[in-house]
């Protein structure tokens, strides 16, 4: 792969981005997918797009609008991001962490995405940037930011290292996360440079969103390498997605994929109830079983916690398949081959 720190931009000017040139590629009808596309932006990588093998797989379904799209009528935000934000883009949720949405752009618009309501509508502008940075040197016990968006890392080098020099001149900020997609969809956004911008400003964890084994491949395996090598901790949050990942086989193959290109499986996350996004939903039930699969049978490494975000801005609960029961003041503990036994606690021992 191309160091060339302009090759990145370059792949993004050949995304793809409208249902024709999909429809030159693949040879499907454009017509269905263009109110789908002129509501919610569509691209796709070359990269991503050379990991479709045929229409209708897991990253097809990933990338490619779907009509269905317009057809649901949940709520644009159901975690209520806009009501928690008290400057705007920066939502603060919890007491010492919040989530600053840095960037508009991503480099693939995935159809499940929870922000559908924002991400390609534009870039964030100065003013609201000075807000939250105001608001952040002025809240002492924030001590914890994650920069999301859209896709921080989609900002040019010199942007961002100006961004992580300002938090870090913010005395109580602690702890700086970044959460990106782009080493799935844009590996070669990864440069040296990029990563000799980011090991300035540790402590840094980097959150990456892998969803399917598919997406583990060479170019994304020696991105990842680069970010790691740089020193930066690596997790991965993943969106359980029906059609794409709602099987425990492939999840176990994401799970361990992820452990060998040096990321820690961290969230398996339920899809929230975002418009235009119902048709990705799988029931709780199927997590749970996923859950069952993967904890027990791989090491506890390649297990993460599966979660709910609850609506209403709640936050989120993990969710667990039935471990532990008391019975008649016994503590019984279900062993992961589905053995009940009988655990001596000290709390009920007469
Ligand atoms: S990369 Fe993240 S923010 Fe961007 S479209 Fe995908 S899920 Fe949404």
């Amino acid at each position: 792969m191309s160091f060339n720190e302009s090759q990145w931009q370059k792949s993004l000017a050949a995304a793809i981005t409208s249902p024709d040139e999909l429809a030159e590629r693949f040879g499907t009808e454009p017509e269905p997918l263009r109110a789908v596309a002129n509501r919610y932006p569509l691209r796709i990588t070359p990269h991503y797009l050379s990991l479709i093998r045929i229409p209708g797989d897991p990253i097809w379904r990933q990338c490619v609008p779907d009509p269905v799209e317009l057809e649901d009528d949940q709520s644009e935000d159901p975690l209520c991001e806009e009501s928690l934000s008290p400057v705007p883009g920066l939502i603060h949720r919890y007491p010492d962490r919040v989530v600053w949405l840095v960037a508009n752009e991503c480099a693939v618009y995935c159809r499940f995405c929870m922000r559908k309501r924002r991400v390609g509508c534009g870039r964030t502008d100065a003013t609201s940037r000075d807000a939250a940075l105001n608001y952040l040197a002025g809240t002492p016990a924030i001590r914890d930011i994650i920069l999301s968006g859209g896709d921080p890392l989609l900002l040019p080098d010199e942007e961002l290292a100006d961004l992580l020099g300002r938090l870090r001149a913010i005395p109580h900020v602690e702890i700086i996360r970044i959460g990106t997609r782009v080493p799935v969809t844009l590996p070669e956004r990864i440069t040296p440079a990029l990563c000799q911008v980011l090991k300035r400003f540790h402590p840094l964890y980097i959150n990456t969103h892998f969803n399917h084994p598919a997406e583990i491949n060479p170019e994304s395996a020696a991105a990842c390498a680069r970010l790691a090598d740089a020193g930066i901790q690596l997790g991965n949050q993943t969106v359980l997605l029906r059609g794409v990942n709602d099987d425990p086989g492939v999840m176990r193959s994401l799970m361990t994929g992820l452990l060998k290109i040096r990321i820690r499986p961290y969230y398996i996350h339920q899809m929230d109830l975002v418009r235009g996004t119902g048709h990705f939903r799988t029931t709780v039930d199927c997590g749970i079983e996923i859950m069952a699969s993967l904890r027990g049978h791989l090491s506890g490494l390649a297990t993460p916690y599966y979660v709910i975000d609850l609506p209403g801005g709640k936050g989120k609960v993990p969710v667990l398949p039935e471990y532990v029961r008391r019975q008649n003041g016994k503590l019984l503990l279900r062993s992961y081959l589905g053995e009940v036994v009988e655990y001596s606690d000290p709390a009920i021992v007469e």
